[in-house]
């Protein structure tokens, strides 16, 4: 049986219930609205630039500000910055942002009404030490923390400052990464030792986060500390967030997938997005995620399922092949080609380009497997990677199916309409939860050539579809399953969120061996690409260079943004490989663990560089550094020169 631990209800919406926490003016968690946030990327030193920034970030709806305080500079700071701030009518509440340095803690708990703290930098310095720990010794190093963290707590308390205790998998400490490993259970034991200590000091006014850049990692770690606040009793607020997402659509995909999806269950107070952009662009994003869910509560029920899920780990849902579909194959990406003329310029925007002068087509590494044409006829010769779906009546209607197109597949609304089954034919069958039951499992258990395609209408999509492929297993419907929604009615950006957490959260589950974005007012293009982001942020299948940057803040020691594009410029087309680039060493060295490459500033104009977690070069001049990193990947043999595109 299911523990459903981590969260309040996984098949109806229900918020999880947590006590309110205040920040100066402002409520988060109990009956407050889910609050949305963001952090300032100017020199904290700055006062007048980081005034106005905050002001920009203000007027687009940012509810609580950060800034960064690496020092007791920065902190004293902050008063400066609170005052200006008062004086211009604005009492927005400020949160201070601590790496390292308690003292810079203390002094800013006199002037900003929040301070956020890291349990894996607040009392530990990180050397990537291995360490051994009796439980002993372990203990002693918990109340070594304890005598750290105590006075914090104390004057927080004192003067009603409110405290984040912020966990992120890329700065873990030494003595947690020694006894958890690199693990959700390792980031979720770093913060409960930080909340256990506030417990006993009677301190309460304390939201938590579990931030990761990889989406996966950050929803198991989220879910496992709900689970484990629950077993102690402690009903703290949530601040959400997917550190280093990235930029441009990369980035709103892995946030909707870890934001959008914790969301969906009903977990989260406040939201933060990182984008590496300006921090005002941040907001639309968590405002429509928020959005989604405000009016979520009354959403047509679902039926639950009971199963064998578990939420807080990986496995993907077994399901035996068909065709290119299930088993142990990448899952497929899938578009409906409604209108227009079919030739071969239609599948241009799916990832296939045809050369002329050489007669045939070109795959890029996001073509995709299946198009579905309804009731019509592809009168040309198509890429022999790819397979037509056409709909049953139409099927039965080809006597004698051109030879080109033969075998075709056909999809229909319920097996019993699809047509005899032939040698080499499958059937793809659209379904929703309410038609899986004990009257599907006694018409289809034991076909081995049946394609599920689970749809749904209801708002609560997300978990709708993850029910649905649930209850396939629980019947015994073992065919892969297609996960499909259509939006006829959203703007691109919503469309981008939207079907990231709806159609990309399951995949966290290991639920899906398929995508069908079906957006008819959306190109190909759009409708292919983000099929692809969806995939590769959940990990599941990689077509392209994944980047973890981080959002850039005061700490910054070069131009994010602009390192970012320069990087990808020259390293888009190496497919697989995974690069951080990280504004300086809080996150740094952590987050290069889960890249293959890393750029991480370490000094004014410094760069070091990385291959995983070993640092390779330090303090390159950032004009030679780009370059540095090209002939690192070259010497490691992950180098392979862009190709030349050939064909429309
Ligand atoms: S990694 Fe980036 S966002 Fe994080 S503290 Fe450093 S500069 Fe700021």
């Amino acid at each position: 049986m299911t523990d459903f631990s981590h969260c309040p209800d996984p098949f109806q919406y229900h918020r999880r219930p947590t006590r309110e926490v205040r920040v100066g003016n402002l409520g988060i968690g109990g009956t407050n609205p889910i609050r949305v946030q963001s952090m300032t990327t100017t020199d904290t030193l700055d006062v007048d630039a980081t005034v106005a920034q905050s002001i920009r970030m203000i007027d687009v709806g940012c509810e609580l500000v950060r800034i960064t305080a690496p020092s007791k500079r920065e902190a004293e700071r902050l008063k400066d910055i609170a005052a200006a701030l008062r004086d211009k009518g604005y009492d927005t509440p400020l949160v201070a942002d601590i790496h390292f340095t308690p003292n810079a803690a203390e002094v800013a708990a006199d002037y900003v009404e929040k301070v956020r703290v890291n349990p894996g930098n607040y009392a530990d310095k990180k050397r990537f030490e291995n360490l051994e720990y009796t439980d002993e010794t372990y203990a002693a190093e918990l109340a070594r923390i304890r005598e750290k963290f105590t006075p914090l707590v104390r004057k927080c308390k004192l003067l009603g400052r409110a405290m984040r205790i912020g966990t992120n998998h890329g700065s873990l400490s030494d003595r947690i990464m020694s006894r958890y490993g690199d693990t959700a259970l390792g980031m979720v034991e770093s913060a409960l030792e930080f909340l256990r200590i506030c417990v006993a000091e009677d301190y309460h006014d304390v939201v938590v986060s579990m931030k990761s850049s990889n989406a996966l990692v950050m929803v198991h770690a989220y879910r496992l500390l709900v689970a484990r606040m629950n077993e102690e009793g402690m009903h703290f607020p949530l601040h959400l967030g997917v550190t280093e997402a990235g930029d441009g659509e990369d980035g709103r995909i892995k946030s909707a997938l870890g934001i959008g999806t914790l969301l969906e269950d009903g977990l989260g107070d406040t939201v933060r997005v990182s984008l590496t952009e300006d921090p005002e662009a941040e907001m639309p994003v968590g405002r429509m995620l928020v959005e989604r869910v405000e009016s979520r509560a009354g959403h047509a029920p679902i039926e639950p399922v009971n199963t064998a899920w578990n939420p807080f780990e990986l496995r993907r849902r077994e399901a035996h092949p068909v065709l290119n579909v299930g088993g142990k194959n990448v899952p497929v990406v899938v578009h409906t080609m409604r209108d227009g003329a079919l030739e071969p310029s239609s599948l241009f925007g799916a990832g296939y380009r045809y050369s002329v002068p050489l007669d045939k087509w070109n795959l890029d590494d996001d073509a995709c497997d299946w198009v579905y044409v309804g009731d019509r006829v592809l009168n040309f010769d198509i890429p022999g990677t790819l397979h037509v779906l056409v709909d049953a009546h139409a099927w039965r209607a080809f006597d004698a199916p051109p030879e080109r197109h033969h075998p075709l597949w056909h999809v229909s609304d319920w097996l019993a309409n699809a047509p005899a089954p032939a040698e080499g034919c499958v059937h793809w069958v659209r379904v929703r939860r309410a038609d899986i039951g004990e009257a599907l499992r006694a018409h289809a258990a034991n076909r081995r050539d049946v394609v599920w395609v689970v749809e749904t209408e209801n708002a609560h999509a997300m978990v709708d579809l993850r029910t649905a492929v649930l209850a396939l297993d629980a019947h015994g419907l073992q065919g892969p399953a297609i996960l499909r929604r259509t939006w006829t009615d959203l703007d691109e950006e919503r469309l981008t969120l939207h079907a990231a957490t709806d159609l990309g959260g399951p995949f966290l589950d290991g639920l899906g061996d398929g995508l069908w974005v079906d957006a008819p007012s959306h190109p190909l293009k759009k409708r292919n690409a983000l099929a692809f982001g969806i995939l590769q942020a959940t990990r599941t299948r990689i077509s392209k260079t994944e980047y973890i940057s981080c959002p850039s803040c005061g700490r910054t020691l070069f131009d994010l943004q602009e390192t970012t594009a320069k990087i990808r410029a020259v390293t888009h087309h190496l497919k697989g490989v995974k690069i951080g680039i990280m504004g300086c060493i809080v996150n740094g060295p952590g987050e290069m663990a889960d890249a293959d490459y890393g750029y991480v500033g370490t000094g004014p104009g410094k760069i070091t560089l990385y291959k995983e977690k070993e640092v390779v070069q330090r303090n390159v001049p950032e004009d030679d550094a780009v370059d540095a990193l090209i002939d690192l990947i070259k010497s490691h043999g992950d180098w392979v020169d862009a190709p030349v595109r050939d064909g429309f």
